[in-house]
């Protein structure tokens, strides 16, 4: 789960990592009066999106006055804004974060993340941070630094020093990016975080740090014991099929292709996608409806799928184990009656019960295409594909 910027700085604060005073707002006047009550004289607009490469699309303004606060948070509010992270489409702003600018020397990048091959959160740090730090990484990788954190005792403080001056800190930076490191490190853990990005860590014009950017991710099967991270979820930047899908109790992931497809179980869902891949498909979605498939859910998940306009054939996978055939074929009949389908369906169904549930589908009266096997349901689908088109 990803939060906004604003979110990320307030709760870096709370650790005691430095970032700039700011304020969020959601229209021009609540923008305008943030700026007044900061002070100063020069302020950022920032638009709070969930997705990185603002700076590049318009999403990151400097402004000198008030009333150039004024022109950017109008710019921004209600637009769609285009970064190289979004497509094409863009983001809808809803809000803009003003903060106080700060008087930025020199930008360096810090981050860390799970690293799933070592099993160990890692420091990634570089000299040469800002707005290029894709490519940095991409064309000259010797001038990205990473140090893996052992569990069992933590990141330590010589292993901040390490990094702080292989980055090119010096003196008390040393010092002040290992406090900075260690508070950050501090959040990752305490909030099961995956990834926690500061990009720009900026250097200002008396040497102090100070995180002029944050993006946080959390791990999404952890939030059950972090209420605090839950409340920050923002449900206007998710697919709206996931948000429904979640409320229903089922695992769906949207993806771009046109086979949709209802699985129970996720190790069988990620292999019939492999299947459809296999056979020069796509598939539209990841979905598992789960070990206890009612037909409740069988029909919640044919409406999500369905919600897709790019679906133009289902592939339902059903392997019953603790299920019952019998029970999610009724499911299936009964979508079919309740929702308007008019995409074919690739059924394959195996398991307890499957002696039961084949007839029910096969005298329901409606077209379901049964499959033998997997590789077989996967034949079917991209046959049916190319018969229709
Ligand atoms: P991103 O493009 O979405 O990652 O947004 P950032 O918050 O990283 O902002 C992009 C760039 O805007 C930064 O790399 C900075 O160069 C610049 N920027 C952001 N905030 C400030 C600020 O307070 N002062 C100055 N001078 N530049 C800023
Ligand atoms: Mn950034």
């Amino acid at each position: 789960m990803n939060i906004h910027e604003y979110q990320a700085k307030e709760l870096l604060r709370s650790y005691g990592v430095p970032v700039p005073d700011g304020r969020v707002a959601h229209n021009v006047d609540n923008a305008a009066t943030a700026a007044e009550e900061l002070g100063g004289e020069r302020w950022v607009v920032k638009a709070q999106i969930h997705a990185g490469g603002r700076g590049k699309g318009g999403g990151v303004k400097v402004a000198s006055s008030i009333d150039e606060v004024r022109q950017y948070t109008n710019q921004m509010i209600g637009a769609q804004l285009v970064t190289p992270q979004t497509g094409a489409e863009g983001r809808l702003v809803q809000r803009v974060l003003v903060e106080q600018a700060s008087n930025i020397e020199k930008e360096y990048y810090l981050g860390m993340v799970i690293d799933r091959a070592s099993q160990r959160i890692t420091v990634i740090a570089s000299a040469s941070g800002g707005m290029n730090i894709e490519e940095v990484a991409k064309e000259t990788p010797e001038r990205v630094i990473r140090e893996a954190v052992d569990p069992a005792v933590g990141l330590m403080g010589f292993q901040c020093r390490k990094i702080a001056a292989k980055i090119g800190l010096r003196g008390k930076q040393i010092g002040e990016a290992s406090k900075l490191m260690l508070a950050l490190y501090r959040a990752f853990r305490d909030k099961d975080a995956l990834l926690v990005e500061i990009n720009p860590l900026a250097e200002t014009g008396d040497g102090a740090l100070i995180a002029v950017d944050a993006k946080i991710s959390f791990d999404g099967n952890a939030l059950y014991r972090h209420q605090d991270i839950t409340e920050l979820r923002d449900f206007d930047e998710e697919d709206s099929k996931e948000v429904e899908a979640t409320g229903h109790g089922l695992n769906y992931i949207a993806l771009d292709g046109n086979v949709g497809c209802i699985v129970n179980g996720a190790g069988l869902a990620m292999a019939t996608m492999d299947a459809i891949s296999f056979h020069k498909g796509k598939p539209a979605n990841f979905l598992d409806v789960g070990g206890g498939a009612s037909p409740e859910k069988v029909g919640n998940a044919f409406r999500i799928v369905l919600q897709d306009p790019n679906v133009k054939i289902i592939l339902v996978n059903i392997f019953a184990g603790i299920n019952r055939c019998d029970w999610i074929a009724e499911g299936l009949v009964q979508a079919m009656r309740d929702l308007e389908i008019n995409v074919p369906i690739v059924v394959r169904l195996a398991g307890t019960n499957v002696e039961l549930g084949a007839p029910i589908l096969e005298q329901s009266g409606f077209p379901f295409i049964m499959a033998d096997n997997l590789d077989d349901a996967a034949t079917r689908v991209m046959t049916t594909l190319e018969a229709s088109s």
